[in-house]
């Protein structure tokens, strides 16, 4: 029940969001994509979901740590679809460093991006969603959105933060027919986390391959790397109509880590 709807994906020129988009558009539904990158990649990336899939699929460059750009991602896509079903706040940045050492402008960036984006996009697309009396925003959060790992001060808290947003945009638009959830993978193998290895690695004196085996994967009973099929599944789910009944929730996808 998903095709023609219209979907924003926000940091979607790469991993989780990237998949995101092609998933959903798998199911016919048209997409604006989001996020940096290479430009030509980018333009080869939407040219080739709207060919595979035979969707429509756009592009913006909204840089997600700046209000005015995001409320121009928003109004083009309403512009450029007439409505905006789906929503799915999913740009982030990580930073891995002890907190005394921690760069304040990274603290900053990281609640702008992971957290204070998501303020702004849901703002704007509120109240689409309560003129078509149907909405589905789905917010990318992460295991560390109910749990924390040491030295990543920022990132859990705007992880953490993200569910409070979540659960509080539920209860405002609950009977609107629109949901707001929040999907908390455990760790996807994407290029931010190819990036963390290596951060990681410095931080707690390591090597790469300990990183991926003693905290990496030691977080998750599974032993496994999250797919990004696992993911999409849940997506589609929520995105759905049946989804409908589901708001205001966290949903781990950890392969077990936060049952520990
Ligand atoms: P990624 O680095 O592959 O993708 C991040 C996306 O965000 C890219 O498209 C990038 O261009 C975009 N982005 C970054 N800064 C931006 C800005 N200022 N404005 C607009 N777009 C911007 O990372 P990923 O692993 O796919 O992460 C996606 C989301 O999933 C993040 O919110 C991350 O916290 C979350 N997450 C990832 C994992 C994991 O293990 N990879 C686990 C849990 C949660």
């Amino acid at each position: 029940d998903l095709k023609g709807r219209n979907a924003v994906i926000t940091g979607s020129t790469s991993g989780i969001g990237l998949h995101y988009a092609q998933g959903l558009a798998a199911l016919g539904v048209n997409v604006m994509l989001n996020g940096f990158g290479d430009e030509a990649k980018i333009e080869e990336t939407r040219k080739d979901i709207a060919d595979t899939y035979g969707v429509t699929s756009l592009y913006n460059g909204a840089d997600m740590t700046k209000p005015k750009e995001i409320a121009g991602l928003i109004a083009e896509a309403k512009d450029a679809f007439g409505r905006i079903d789906i929503l799915i706040n999913n740009a982030g940045v990580q930073k891995v460093s002890p907190i005394e050492d921690f760069p304040d402008e990274k603290w900053d960036q990281i609640i702008a991006i992971n957290l204070s984006s998501a303020f702004h996009t849901i703002k704007h697309t509120v109240p689409i969603m309560k003129a078509q009396n149907f909405g589905r925003i789905v917010n990318t959060a992460s295991a560390h959105a109910l749990v924390a790992s040491p030295f990543k001060a920022a990132y859990v808290a705007a992880k953490h933060g993200i569910m409070g947003l979540t659960k509080t945009v539920a209860l405002e638009v609950a009977e609107n027919g629109i949901t707001c959830n929040a999907i908390c993978p455990g760790y996807v193998k994407t290029p931010l986390v190819e990036d963390q290895i290596a951060d990681t690695a410095k931080a707690r004196g390591m090597t790469e391959e300990e990183v991926k085996k003693k905290v990496m994967l030691e977080a998750q009973p599974t032993k496994e790397f999250v797919t990004y099929e696992q993911l999409n599944g849940l997506l589609a789910y929520l995105c759905s109509d049946v989804g409908g009944g589901c708001t205001g929730t966290a949903y781990q996808i950890d392969g077990g880590w936060t049952a520990k």
